[in-house]
């Protein structure tokens, strides 16, 4: 039962019917869907709405009646306002169940061309501290639950509250003050801990991101599999004194810690692509391990999160690849090389794609630490490189990988990809729903023959799947 309250914005006693896209679930009231955040199907709620249109509208759960027999209990103390790991209310196998299920229902749905019958997807065996990379922020600004500020009103509270943690969704200038964070294995706790006590001890001005004022901006872990520990921090500006004192209070503190840098960033965001880390201590990078393969991991350098998924991720599209050593393989959009590097022992020869050249330099350093030389790799958009005579020069493929970003591949990609024929094309995606329009232009040409979904992220509504496409036999023409 669900009615409309006199104040229009809640709706109450809503009982959820189902999941829906990117996290959400859904119920109808009236004839209108609802997509709700923060609930599952079973559930009884209430719903603040948000945006509201004539068929749909949107809102988050602001109370909840009955709690659905499909729930556990969340094991993070921050579960509710940090937005990391939504779905922790969910049990994993069920959240395994709904990508399963959304992967099918966007490849059916959006897609509407024939498709072979879906693997079950790979879970992951560590669903806590399976991440290799951590960002947090520091802010003057820290967040404060709606009970906090009833008990401290706002002309009692401190002008500067400083926090080091995550953003709170939707909200710029906020951020949640972070004690434990179970997406990391340890030191990243101690490290993160120990920087905020000794700052707070030594008055260290945490940023404002208002006024653009403050000493303290970012710090960012990460943590490989071999055991390795990068540590950098970023500061609004140089102040040498203070930055080593820090710099050393954390390195007696966290030993373990093998390369620390600092990152003066005085512009006004954060984004660390045009700034120059600088090494304090270590060698200024780490080193990961897929297989036997080793990756370099410097400060700038883009990695997968999850290294395990990553290596489980790559076996399938190795695997989807059928490759027997006489292989031309293109890697299109190909980051620093992984997946090339990854298929390239049963390859005759790998060309990888990419636009940003950083990524490029990392891939060329990847394949000359593993001592494999038949990769070559290009820098720019695949549009542009990816033309009749760049496959003139470095050979017909005989297999397309792809990896495109969440807005899948671009139409004019799809299209030289029918044009030049190469018999596979393997895609690997992290958005179902794009990969199914662009599945459904390459039907022109290619039949998807398997599906194989994958787990990178748990607790969260994220999802990848690999695809493999072969090349249709074209009908006898008679001849
Ligand atoms: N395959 C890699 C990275 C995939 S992420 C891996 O597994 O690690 C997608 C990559 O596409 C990013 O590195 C991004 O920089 C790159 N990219 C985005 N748009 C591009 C374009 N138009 N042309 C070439 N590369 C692009």
């Amino acid at each position: 039962m669900s009615r409309k309250k006199d104040k229009p914005r809640i709706l109450e006693q809503v009982l959820v019917e189902d999941y829906a896209a990117e996290g959400k679930s859904l119920s109808r009231v009236d004839g209108k869907v609802i997509f709700i955040e923060g609930a599952v199907p079973g559930d009884v709620v209430d719903v603040r709405l948000g945006k509201s249109k004539k068929d749909w509208a949107e809102g988050k759960v602001s109370r909840i009646h009955t709690f659905s027999a499909d729930r556990t209990a969340p094991f993070c103390s921050h579960f509710g306002i940090c937005g990391g790991c939504k779905w922790q209310m969910l049990p994993y196998k069920k959240q395994l169940e709904h990508k399963q299920n959304e992967v099918e229902q966007n490849l059916r749905r959006l897609g509407r061309i024939p498709l072979p019958s879906i693997m079950p997807i790979i879970g992951c065996d560590k669903t806590e501290r399976y991440r290799n990379k951590l960002e947090f922020t520091f802010s003057n600004r820290r967040y404060k639950t709606g009970e906090e500020m009833q008990l401290h009103p706002l002309a009692e509270q401190p002008p500067s509250d400083p926090a080091l943690g995550f953003h709170v969704p939707r909200l710029f200038d906020k951020v949640i003050d972070i004690t434990t964070c179970h997406l990391m294995e340890e030191p990243v706790n101690l490290i993160k801990n120990t920087i905020r006590e000794f700052s707070i001890q030594q008055s260290y001005p945490f940023y404002d991101i208002r006024q653009h004022t403050g000493w303290l901006r970012n710090l960012i872990v990460r943590i490989s599999t071999t055991g390795e520990v990068m540590v950098n921090i970023c500061l609004a500006y140089e102040e040498k004194t203070e930055r080593e004192k820090l710099l050393h209070h954390l390195l007696k503190q966290v030993p373990s810690i093998t390369t620390l840098l600092y990152t003066i960033n005085n512009k006004k965001n954060d984004s660390l692509f045009d700034l120059l880390p600088q090494t304090y201590y270590g060698p200024g990078y780490i080193t990961e391990r897929l297989e036997d393969l080793q990756f370099k991991i410097s400060p700038k350098s883009f990695f997968q999160t999850n290294t395990r998924q990553a290596e489980k991720l790559y076996q399938v599209t190795r695997n989807f690849c059928e490759l027997t050593g006489n292989e031309t393989v293109y890697d299109l959009y190909c980051g620093t090389g992984s997946i090339g590097i990854f298929t390239s022992r049963q390859a005759k020869k790998v060309i990888g794609v990419e636009l940003i050249p950083e990524a490029i330099a990392d891939a060329e350093e990847n394949a000359r630490i593993n001592n494999i030389r038949h990769t070559a790799f290009f820098t720019g958009d695949v549009i542009d490189i990816c033309r009749d005579n760049f496959f003139e020069q470095n050979g017909n493929p005989d297999v397309i990988i792809t990896d495109p970003p969440r807005a899948g591949m671009h139409e004019k990609l799809v299209r030289k990809i029918l044009e030049i024929q190469a018999p596979l094309v393997v895609y690997v995606s992290c958005n179902s729903a794009t990969q199914a329009r662009d599945l459904q232009l390459l039907y022109e040409k290619y039949e998807v023959t398997q599906v194989q979904p994958v787990d990178m992220f748990p607790h969260t509504h994220h999802i990848e799947n690999v695809v493999q496409l072969k090349r249709r036999s074209l009908p006898d023409t008679g001849f």
